[in-house]
């Protein structure tokens, strides 16, 4: 059986991957990454991301990422339906709360996120989500908004008891090179104890070195390392991890 692995989050259009982008993605689809998934930042990015995904086995999203609150506007909030309506964007992301970096402020952030989240519900589209901190606020919104199709928590950070919520919602948890470090009980715990389908890769490249890599740009095809690590973990074989994660990040972004 042929194994194939998505990145459901990575930052290809950024410009630490220009000059070797194209080298990136044949290293990756040789170790088996054959698509990704490459969520949006800021607005002024949205264009080049999109030029970026015109290409085979490149999936775009849009949203505003609660980092870069100062340099988000009200009306890029109209000019990101403008383009959900015009192009193939598979996803609203990665939009969030951030209660972990000081001094963003998060009154902001709520009304910045709630007005995506609202976008996503009219577009019907699932949500690429970064928390930090904030997984009781977030699923508080996520309770009142009701996404018909739920999304990805990127990176997940939160506890057994949270993770639990968000499949209730139907939202799936994303995994990345964190699970790579053996200090990670936490997160260990949770990708042994819940369901598998629960759970899909990422990289979240340039950003989250595996073990081993420290100080240079993480790239997807570190992707099947993490698959390797997550395999080990349940017990089962890389080709069964490959086949079910990959299986629900199709059936969840409809790639
Ligand atoms: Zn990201």
């Amino acid at each position: 059986m042929s194994i194939q692995l998505i990145d459901t989050h990575c930052h290809l259009d950024f410009e630490v991957f220009d000059g070797w982008r194209e080298r990136l993605l044949a290293d990756a689809r040789s170790d088996n990454v054959t698509r990704f998934v490459v969520p949006g930042v800021t607005a002024d990015d949205w264009p080049r991301l999109l030029a970026t995904c015109d290409a085979k086995g490149l999936y775009p999203a849009l949203g505003m990422h609660p980092c870069f609150l100062d340099q988000h506007k009200a009306s890029q909030l109209e000019q990101l339906k403008l383009l959900l309506s015009l192009n193939p964007v598979v996803a609203v992301g990665e939009i969030g709360l951030d209660f972990f970096v000081p001094n963003l402020d998060q009154e902001k952030q709520i009304e910045l996120f709630t007005r995506q989240l609202e976008i996503a519900k009219e577009f019907q589209l699932p949500v690429l989500l970064h928390v930090r901190k904030a997984h009781d606020q977030v699923l508080k919104l996520l309770r009142q908004l009701k996404l018909a199709r739920g999304g990805i928590v990127h990176a997940y950070s939160g506890s057994e008891q949270q993770a639990e919520h968000y499949i209730e919602l139907g939202f799936k948890l994303g995994i990345g090179g964190s699970l790579t470090y053996d200090r990670a009980k936490k997160l260990r715990r949770i990708v042994m104890n819940l369901p598998l389908d629960a759970f899909v890769l990422e990289t979240d490249a340039p950003d989250i070195p595996l073990a081993g890599y420290r100080g240079e740009p993480n790239q997807p095809k570190r992707l099947r390392e993490v698959a390797e690590v997550f395999a080990e973990l349940r017990g089962i074989s890389l080709e069964e991890l490959a086949q079910c994660t990959s299986a629900t990040a199709r059936k969840l972004l409809r790639l």
